[in-house]
Formats: C-alpha cells, sequence, structure tokens
C-alpha cells in the first residue's frame, strides 16, 4: 500500500502563543488544574488536551508525537529520550518473565545486547535467528514467543526483511511484530505492511543534524496509552523522557525528513552502483544484484528512493581503517558511528556499533571485518565525491 507520509506530516498545523508560526516550547515540567477533581480523573485517565506532569506527558512532545503518528501512519506514538528505551519500554511493555521473542540477528549491537544481557535477567528469552529464513522463524515459536523482532533495513547489512510475511506468521500466532524503522524514515511504513509497533532512533535521519539523542514508538492508541499509564506504564515508570527544547527542535527538522530522505537516497545509490563498478563488493538494497532488491522495491513508497546507507566490504580490517582515515583527510565525511546526518559518516561496524555481537556470530550473520557502513550525506555534487572516493581506494592499494 503506497503512503506519502510528507503530506500527512505536510497537513499537520500547531501554532505558538501569539500566532507563532511553531508551537511554543513547553518550559514546565507540572501543569495546574482549576479543579481538583480533574486531577484525580487524569490519574485514572487521558484526558485529550490534558497535562499533569511532563514526565506522563508534555504538549511539546504531543506536537512530535503526532507527526511521528503521520510519518508512520499510526494511531499514537510515545517519544524517548532515546531509540534504545524505545525499543526497552516497547519490549517490557508486551513481555513478562517467562515470555520469550524471536529477534533478527543482524540488528543494531545496542539492541542485541539489550536482548542478549539485559532481557534475560527479567525472565525474558530471546532466540536470535536470520529473519530473512521464514522457515527458521516459524519453526523457533513457541507458545510463549510474544513477538518478533526485526529492523525494516538491517544495520548493518542492508538485509530486508519481509514485513507482510512476517506479520502474517506473528499474527497467525497471537505475537506481535515490533519492527525498527531507523533506517527508512518516509521510504518504508512498517505499519501499512502488518506491523504492531514501529520505532525509531530518532537521532538519526528523522531528526538529521547529529545534535541530540532521542526515539519515538509509533503503534495503537492502546498500546501507546499502555507506556504512560501511571501503574504499569513503562515509559511513565522507567521515565525515558525526552526533554521539550529537543522535542521542538526535531519537530522543525522533521519538516524537511522527505527531501532529505530523497537526497541521501540518490547519492547513496550513485555511491553504491560507482563502487560496484570499479570491483567492490557493496551492499545496498537499490543495487539491482542485491538479493532482495525485489522485496525492498514492492515495500517501498514512491519516490524517497533505497535509503542513504550502505556498506562495502573491502576484505582486510587494516585497508578499511586506512581508507576510512584517508577519506576522512579528504573532507569526504568523518569517521563517526551514527547515520543520517547531513554529512557522509563512515565506520567500521564490526569494531563499532556491532563490537556487542561476539566474534563468531559476527562470522555467522556475514559481518566481516572489512565491511565500511557509510551513511551517504547530502552533497550536492556526489559526482565530485566519488571522484575523490576513487582517490583514497586507489591509494590504500585497491587497483581497479
Ligand atoms: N536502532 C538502530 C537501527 C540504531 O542504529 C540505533 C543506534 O545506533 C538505535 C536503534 C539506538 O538508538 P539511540 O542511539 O538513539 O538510542
Amino acid at each position: 500500500m503506497s503512503y506519502d507520509p510528507a503530506t500527512k506530516i505536510h497537513e499537520l498545523s500547531a501554532f505558538g502563543e501569539f500566532g507563532g508560526v511553531n508551537p511554543s516550547i513547553t518550559d514546565s515540567s507540572t501543569y495546574t488544574f482549576l479543579k481538583s477533581e480533574t486531577m484525580k480523573e487524569l490519574f485514572e485517565s487521558e484526558i485529550e488536551g490534558c497535562f499533569l506532569y511532563s514526565r506522563h506527558w508534555n504538549p511539546s512532545n504531543k506536537y512530535l508525537s503526532d507527526a511521528i503518528s503521520a510519518l508512520e501512519n499510526s494511531e499514537a506514538s510515545q517519544i524517548t529520550a532515546s531509540g534504545i528505551s524505545a525499543i526497552a519500554c516497547s519490549i517490557l511493555q508486551i513481555c513478562k518473565q517467562g515470555d520469550e521473542l524471536i529477534s533478527s540477528r543482524t540488528i543494531y549491537g545496542g539492541t542485541y545486547a539489550l536482548f542478549k544481557n539485559i532481557l534475560p535477567r527479567f525472565g525474558i528469552t530471546v532466540k536470535f535467528v536470520d529473519v530473512t529464513d521464514l522457515a527458521t522463524v516459524k519453526s523457533s515459536i513457541s507458545d510463549n514467543t510474544k513477538l518478533i523482532y526485526c529492523e525494516s533495513i538491517s544495520n548493518p547489512l542492508l538485509d530486508i526483511s519481509d514485513l507482510p510475511a512476517l506479520s502474517e506468521l506473528a499474527h497467525t500466532h497471537n505475537m506481535k511484530l515490533v519492527v525498527d524503522n531507523t533506517f527508512s524514515p518516509m521510504l518504508i511504513t512498517p505499519m501499512n505492511l502488518g506491523a504492531d509497533v514501529v520505532i525509531h532512533s530518532m537521532t538519526k535521519f528523522i531528526n538529521g543534524s547529529s545534535d541530540c539523542v532521542a526515539g519515538s514508538i509509533s503503534s495503537t492508541k492502546e498500546f501507546i496509552s499502555t507506556l504512560s499509564d501511571v501503574n504499569d506504564g513503562m515509559c511513565m515508570l522507567l521515565g525515558p523522557v525526552l526533554d521539550s527544547f529537543r522535542s521542538a527542535s526535531i519537530l522543525k527538522n522533521i519538516h524537511t525528513l522527505h527531501i532529505r530522505m530523497q537526497q541521501h537516497s540518490k547519492n547513496a545509490l550513485y555511491i553504491a552502483e560507482g563502487l560496484q563498478s570499479i570491483g567492490i563488493k557493496v551492499m545496498y538494497p537499490g543495487l539491482k544484484n542485491h538479493p532482495q532488491y525485489d522485496l525492498m522495491t514492492s515495500m517501498m513508497n514512491p519516490k524517497y528512493g533505497y535509503s542513504g546507507i550502505l556498506a562495502m566490504d573491502v576484505d582486510k580490517e587494516s585497508v578499511a581503517e586506512a581508507l576510512m582515515e584517508k577519506m576522512q583527510n579528504a573532507n569526504i565525511g568523518l569517521l563517526a558511528v551514527s547515520l543520517g546526518y547531513f554529512k557522509t559518516l563512515f565506520s567500521l561496524p564490526g569494531n563499532s556499533t556491532s563490537s556487542e555481537i561476539s566474534d563468531e556470530e559476527q562470522v555467522e550473520m556475514g559481518l566481516s571485518k572489512g565491511i565500511i557502513r557509510i551513511s551517504v550525506g547530502l552533497d550536492e555534487n556526489i559526482e565530485r565525491t566519488f571522484e575523490k572516493m576513487k582517490e583514497c581506494i586507489n591509494a590504500v592499494g585497491i587497483k581497479f
């Protein structure tokens, strides 16, 4: 189902006091009530437009949550102080002691560590599987399995999750499909493909300026309101509330997300095709020889391309390290973790964002030490960038 998130976001209108074109920023942790009775009622259930305490909800986060719901075509959304807290709160809201979840094994290293090292402390078992192998996912389901977890486009290997098939499997067994859509805002709308909960690290593309850490959870009104329940809501009681000033700045940046995603995708495709043409192994779902090119194409909203992230494999760690340093010195981008910034960022996932995954497991999932993950920036002249990249590639001894 094709969806145009940009138009939905454009249709939102919220004004500040005195007609400010941006909503006013909430500078309060607590809110007054004219009647004591209303406060009592608010403790019992949500009252539209009525705020109690900023850890529970605040107006700035509410405006941003409306924009995220428009982006993800969800009934409601919750804003959190980081992507990882969005993941932790969602999982802990769904699973209790004795429950199991099935997770993709190619996921962000921090999520992997949370699942492997923290969830078992709460009596929650995680089975890591190759989610592109539906038969294995199916055979891993037990009576205690509560959810399937995956990333739409996986970090860092750019595998594509078959969201319609995974959601069908999940729903047949009365489970939820929880999807991290951090790599593909605008281009994939997981709710339209059957997801029940959609998570973002807004730290990345959504904010786009690498100046803060933030997250979001999108789902039904019912699920989102359980997260802020005063008695057992994970967001309310673990407390990862995003500061209003940050929330307000992300809200402004979200209005340019559609243009940025188009440019990130256009530039990444150019670099991916260029690298492939000089014989470098590249993983990018926009390449026709990517094993899941057709699947990715079938799941995408039109116009936004195949995302801004690619991975190139130069085989040896020492070559990859030398190449990244050369690219930084040539001003192609920055040797840094994270992604979705207006400048190109590159890092070696094996030694950084996936280092929580053991060496043996990295080998099993196909994550070699020579893989550089590149988040391609918004460069106006990507042809020039690629010429400079070729010089760097040459300089580290790769012949083409
Ligand atoms: N999900 C993905 C795919 C990520 O890449 C990251 C961080 O790199 C996270 C979640 C965690 O987000 P945050 O750093 O905002 O907590």
